[in-house]
């Protein structure tokens, strides 16, 4: 049902899609309040300080920036008053151990020039990979992201379409179909690990992120992501929300079947009757509505569904910097399709590993000390379910072997330069964020777990309970969490069936850095 103008609502986290959610809610009308468990807003996307480096701890590649700047555009305000988005060339650089290098972005000189490399015709059917992608995208992004699945038959609606847009098709199988380099392969299908799923798993539909950098870019703010989640955070405020740090909500109170209130870890109770959970399904319903049967058995139903994986996060402030590379570096090992089995499927921790390594100090003096460098390096891990390392013991271990690979291949001299560091564990996923089982991303992105099979954005069981952020559809990922954003609060205020339409297609125009 959808409430009105003057009313009340609570969002509990603070992560960039329930920031997204009180900002949408405030703008329309509703006063609303959010609860943030951290002494830090932005969840996956805070940001940190080390002795003058500054780090930002999860999200770093901004795409579909439009979707950012939608909010303040919803808000009366500008978005360059608030912060800075700059366009990055190249969108990434791609390593191999054997000193290949490729640089990913938009310019088609660039990339002829390098695909021709791979042999001939990998240039001609990477074409034809992006004019079908481009039609996953109208399909998949720009009609459906943004819009709720509440029934079946919503889905079923799209279906048809999903089906001959190959949905079903695991992404590097398709892109298979178009080239035959397995790098230009690799290059083409690594990017649904940054929403957390593994491409000889997930669906074709994901293939819509090239298009989508393709037409608005790869951006990064400047100061780093923590300035993007900062100007989010002064928006809801200065149009009027409500903020409470510190505050981890322990339970939410249902009177006949509907959302009452919120009681507060230290015992504040508060009355609502509209809540935006941003938390995980498994927090919400297996922690916060454990007093009742039926949550418990949808925290049991939703706890056997495949999530994604894990990450070890390493977070290292050097005293110089280092030749070759980019603000995104993807560095390849040796295996691809095996290593994805083990992190996925085999749950085991292997000896080698694909990393992403985050240089943002590359074209942005201000994250580090004069002549230093702030930098973060993410290997994808099994998440704990799927194994029992103990993290306190090997965390260090592995910390070791990521930078013994690292001085080895691409950062000479890396060990005697760090000058602070701090590491982030399966374990510190689930700690921090109240995260089921350690995952980074959620609930893997499978086509049998996204839009009407993903969680609803909107509760079935009780009523004025509503979700947001990576558990709900469209699922994880900066434009996906806004988008479920719009998605919930349409829910919220709009009647049954509106949307508004919000997309707009152009950035207002960004420097680009290279
Ligand atoms: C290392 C890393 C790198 C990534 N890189 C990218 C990238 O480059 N680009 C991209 O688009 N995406 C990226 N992602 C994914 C993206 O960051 C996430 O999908 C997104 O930020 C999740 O936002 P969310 O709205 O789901 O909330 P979350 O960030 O999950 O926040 C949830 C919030 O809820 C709070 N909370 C939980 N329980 C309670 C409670 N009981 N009471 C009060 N508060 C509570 C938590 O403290 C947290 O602040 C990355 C993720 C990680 C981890």
């Amino acid at each position: 049902m959808a409430i009105s103008k003057g009313s009340t609502a609570a969002v509990i986290g603070s992560g960039v899609g329930g920031l997204a959610a009180a900002i949408r809610l405030q703008a329309q009308g509703i006063q609303t309040t959010l609860f943030e468990k951290m002494e830090r807003p932005g969840g996956r996307g805070h940001s940190f300080e080390l002795d003058g480096f500054r780090f930002d701890a999860g999200p770093t590649v901004i795409t579909a920036p439009g979707c950012i700047e939608d909010l303040y555009t919803l808000c009366g305000k500008r978005m360059e008053d608030y912060v800075k988005i700059r366009s990055l060339t190249p969108f990434y650089r791609l390593r191999w151990e054997d000193g290949g290098v490729f640089d990913y972005d938009a310019d088609p000189k660039s990339l002829k020039q390098q695909m021709d490399d791979f042999g001939p015709g990998e240039w001609e059917g990477y074409q034809r990979f992006l004019a079908y992608a481009e039609e996953v995208y109208e399909q998949g992004y720009v009609d459906l992201s943004h819009v709720s699945f509440s029934s079946f038959w919503s889905m079923m609606k799209v279906a048809p379409d999903l089906l001959r847009l190959r949905a079903t098709t695991p992404i590097y199988q398709t892109v298979s179909k178009f080239v035959r380099s397995e790098r230009l392969r690799q290059i083409l299908s690594f990017n649904t690990l940054l929403i957390g799923g593994n491409p000889f798993d997930v669906s074709s539909i994901y293939s819509l992120i090239h298009p989508l950098e393709k037409k608005f870019g790869v951006h990064s703010a400047e100061g780093g992501m923590g300035s993007l989640v900062d100007g989010l955070w002064r928006l809801y405020q200065d149009i009027g929300g409500k903020v409470r740090l510190g505050a981890e909500v322990d339970r939410i109170n249902v009177e006949g079947g509907a959302v009452s209130g919120l009681a507060l870890a230290n015992g504040e109770t508060y009355k609502v009757n509209t809540v935006v959970s941003n938390c995980d399904m498994i927090e919400t319903y297996g922690r916060l509505l454990k007093h009742l049967p039926d949550a418990k058995r949808l925290a049991n139903r939703w706890g056997k569904k495949h999530f994604s994986m894990s990450l070890f996060v390493y977070y290292f402030g050097t005293d110089k910097m280092f030749p070759g590379l980019s603000h995104h570096n993807i560095l390849f090992g040796h295996r691809y399709r095996e290593l994805l089995k083990d992190i996925f499927h085999r749950g085991v921790i292997p000896d080698d590993f694909s990393l992403y390594l985050y240089a943002p100090s590359v074209n942005d003096p201000t994250m580090a000390p004069e002549g230093g460098g702030s930098f973060y390096v993410l290997s994808p891990v099994a998440h704990m379910g799927k194994n029992n390392v103990d993290w306190d013991q090997f965390g260090p271990v592995y910390r070791d072997k990521i930078i013994n690979y690292l001085e080895k291949h691409y950062m000479p001299g890396l060990r005697s330069s760090i000058k602070v560091d701090k590491m982030f564990t399966p374990k510190d996923f689930e700690s921090s964020y109240n995260s089921h089982l350690g995952s980074a991303f959620s609930l893997e992105p499978r086509l049998t777990q996204s839009a009407y099979f993903r969680l609803q954005n909107r509760d079935k069981d009780f009523e004025g309970l509503y979700f947001v952020g990576a558990s709900t559809h469209p699922g994880a990922g900066l434009p996906g969490v806004i988008d479920s954003a719009k998605a919930t609060t349409d829910l919220i205020v709009a009647p049954e069936g509106q949307s508004r339409p919000f997309w707009k297609d152009s950035l207002t125009q960004a420097p680009v850095l290279t």
